[in-house]
């Protein structure tokens, strides 16, 4: 060895005559791997080869416990001897850590939920090129190495379940995964998921990655329609068919969710639809907003807005403004307009579509240009 400015910490030393004893290769190429930028731990804490090698005995479902092997190259109960090439296998199950760091852990009276067979698949797209082959077995020994919940709840075959967000494991599953259909929003993209891919990188090219990435705290950003729209799933009538639809398409990352009834209907701008889907949409919101009188009503997306000056008719200049949205069922527009001319004031909104005139009335006693409608059911039922 070339002696350097970089001599190897005693932990590295002692986790590298540990890794070279346990895969019988030669201490000097263990502690190339255990010194590797991409094995220093890109999302938390480096996992020691200690801890890896530790975690086959000890650990309560995959553990040895002074018995034969549980884990093997092939899972469990599979009877697969482990295959070490000596050059790249400490780095690949410390690169498999940091891809399970970066899904939210299952916790408490959340089962795990993801076969590692699926997440070992996963991993292998995420972490192309820097780790082409994950085995089932690796992917459970990284995950019990990194305390993850491990459950078997057949106690059959090779494969476990994981303690991982089932929603975000899809996610990225279909985001990397080859003949995947790609999620359209990404609500469930994993927190970790772009500093992983940005780090992977760094490190690849040799960087040493500063430690101390900490997961942002979830935002929590109140969804009181999408809230109540979840809990109508089940009921026997076309608006439970659409919560149930809602649901899948957010559960599929088809859409975004709906925090509000206007982004329903805004959802409903960008998708196709039967227009028997939007009637639907309107006894939904109309149901909603009787259910929740204290909601805010709806506003529709603007389509485009012009200020303009204006010369004035004799007492003096000013300016008039039009703006223009959607209509609700999205086949039309509103239209605001301000004349703001001395001598002249004139402020009018109006739905221009046969069809949302008929259905939706602007909510009384709000301004021109604080415009909001509710369904015509609602306000009947006044
Ligand atoms: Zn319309």
């Amino acid at each position: 060895m070339t002696p350097n400015n970089n001599t190897p910490s005693r932990a590295l030393q002692q986790d590298a005559r540990a890794w070279s004893a346990f895969t019988g290769t030669k201490y000097t190429s263990a502690l190339r791997q255990v010194s590797s930028p991409l094995a220093q731990g890109l999302l938390g804490p480096r996992v020691s080869a200690r801890r890896l090698i530790a975690v086959l005995s000890d650990h309560e479902l995959i553990g040895a416990q002074g018995g034969v092997p549980l884990l093997g190259e092939d899972g469990v109960r599979s009877d697969s001897p482990w295959h070490f090439d000596g050059k790249s296998d400490y780095i690949q199950l410390a690169l498999i850590t940091d891809m399970l760091r970066m899904f939210t852990p299952t916790s408490g009276a959340e089962a795990a939920e993801v076969g590692s067979y699926s997440l070992k698949h996963t991993a292998e797209w995420f972490l192309s090129p820097h780790c082409s082959y994950v085995s089932n077995g690796r992917l459970i020994w990284a995950a019990a190495a990194l305390g993850l919940p491990i459950a078997d709840p057949n106690r059959d075959g090779p494969n476990l379940l994981i303690g991982v967000s089932e929603r975000e494991h899809d996610y990225v599953h279909r985001m990397v995964g080859s003949g995947q259909t790609r999620p359209q929003v990404h609500h469930y993209r994993p927190a970790g998921y772009e500093q992983l891919r940005t780090v992977l990188t760094r490190a690849a090219d040799g960087e040493s990655i500063p430690h101390g990435w900490v997961p942002p705290a979830p935002v929590g950003e109140p969804a009181p329609f999408h809230d109540w729209l979840i809990r109508q799933v089940g009921r026997n009538d076309v608006v439970g068919d659409l919560a149930a639809d809602y649901s899948a398409g957010v559960r599929d990352s088809d859409h975004r969710i709906a925090c509000t009834a206007s982004e329903l209907l805004a959802i409903f701008h960008e998708v196709s639809h039967s227009s028997e889907a939007y009637d639907t949409v309107v006894s939904a919101i109309a149901e909603w907003i009787r259910t929740e009188p204290s909601t805010t009503y709806i506003r529709t997306e603007q389509i485009s807005g012009d200020s303009h000056d204006h010369r004035g008719w004799g007492a003096g200049s000013g300016t008039t403004e039009r703006y223009e949205y959607l209509c609700p069922c999205g086949d039309g527009t509103i239209i605001e307009e301000h004349d703001n001319i001395p001598g002249f004031r004139e402020h009018d909104v109006w739905i221009a579509c046969d069809k949302c005139r008929a259905e939706w009335h602007f909510v009384e006693g709000r301004g021109v240009r604080d415009w909001a409608l509710q369904p015509a059911s609602v306000s009947a039922a006044v």
